[in-house]
């Protein structure tokens, strides 16, 4: 039994078809997120046709379309109830009507860190535990969370996902949330160039020669001893170190997993986080395991198609 399953990125939309644990075929288009979703539609659609006929997979072996979305989701109604800044116009679209039409497929739509959370219990760094909270560390940085083997969603479909938005700075920037000093305001990849930017030895760090700043390039520079640099590392681990805190003492996990593209440098993140956590967090009955995920670029797709079988009830 196979499905589709798309993750809507903020510049990329990752497409695959799904087989159980197995990505049988997979294609990427770019996003434009910032331009709206629907004005992309058409071109998921001809992506998702073209992958079918790649890997002559027949539409009819397809039993549903899952979708990851960066933002505030209403699974039951299949709705979008909110997003930060990304694909704006998707916000109450009717995507059922819109993979009926197109597809003749049932839908189901996930916020993007349950999906990947979920991807990572039922296959990856989460398997065989049942209180699990995940981070996402990118462009923003997501949560959520699995509380005795269920997947906290809370009245309004925002419990456990805004732990990006947990205050950390209470005298920090205004964040595009609409709060002060959130850990995204404080390290995340859409807040890190106007921090260094902003900095006054910007103009002596290697920063300021590289054209756009990223994390990759940061822990580079940082590895080079350049001060600014190390010192917005430094900064940027203990946000993220608080961010998991904050969520250990929230949601009760055994286990935190930490996801998301600026995990390509967890070989500074990961023992960081581990100290920070074992000397601060309070949890009497024991250390909290932090993992590093095992599948960061699919584990969102696996995840969202996971939902889609077990909302189909197959
Ligand atoms: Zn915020």
């Amino acid at each position: 039994m196979k499905t589709i399953a798309l993750d809507l990125g903020g510049t990329r939309i990752k497409i695959g078809v799904i087989e159980g644990s197995a990505i049988v075929a997979s294609s990427m288009i770019d996003a434009f997120s910032s331009n709206g979703l629907r004005a992309r539609l058409p071109s998921i659609q001809d992506a998702i046709y073209e992958l079918l006929r790649s890997y002559r997979i027949p539409l009819n072996d397809i039993v549903g379309i899952g979708i990851s979305v960066p933002g505030i989701v209403d699974p039951r109604q299949k709705t979008v109830l909110s997003v930060n800044q990304k694909y704006f116009d998707s916000i109450g679209f009717d995507f059922t009507a819109w993979a009926r039409e197109k597809f003749d497929l049932p839908i189901y739509l996930e916020n993007d860190a349950r999906s990947a959370l979920v991807g990572e219990w039922r296959f990856g760094a989460g398997i065989g535990c049942d209180n699990i909270v995940m981070v996402t560390l990118g462009t923003g940085v997501g949560g959520a969370a699995i509380i005795e083997g269920k997947l906290l969603h809370g009245k309004h479909y925002q419990a456990g996902c805004l732990g990006g938005h947990f205050t950390i700075n209470f005298v920090g920037q205004l964040c595009n949330c609409g709060n002060i000093g959130c850990v995204e305001t404080e390290a995340s990849s859409w807040s890190l160039p106007q921090k260094a930017m902003n900095d006054s030895e910007f103009q002596m760090s290697m920063l300021s020669k590289t054209g756009s700043i990223d994390y990759e390039k940061l822990f580079a520079a940082a590895k080079k001893n350049d001060v600014l640099s190390g010192k917005l590392v430094h900064n940027s681990l203990l946000a993220w170190g608080s961010c998991v805190v904050n969520l250990i003492h929230a949601y009760d996990p055994e286990l935190v997993i930490v996801g998301g593209g600026i995990m390509r440098s967890a070989d500074v993140i990961l023992p960081f986080l581990r100290k920070y956590v074992d000397s601060l967090a309070w949890t009497p009955w024991g250390k909290v395991k932090i993992a590093v995920a095992r599948d960061t670029d699919n584990a969102a797709l696996l995840g969202i198609a996971d939902l889609l079988r077990e909302n189909l009830n197959l």
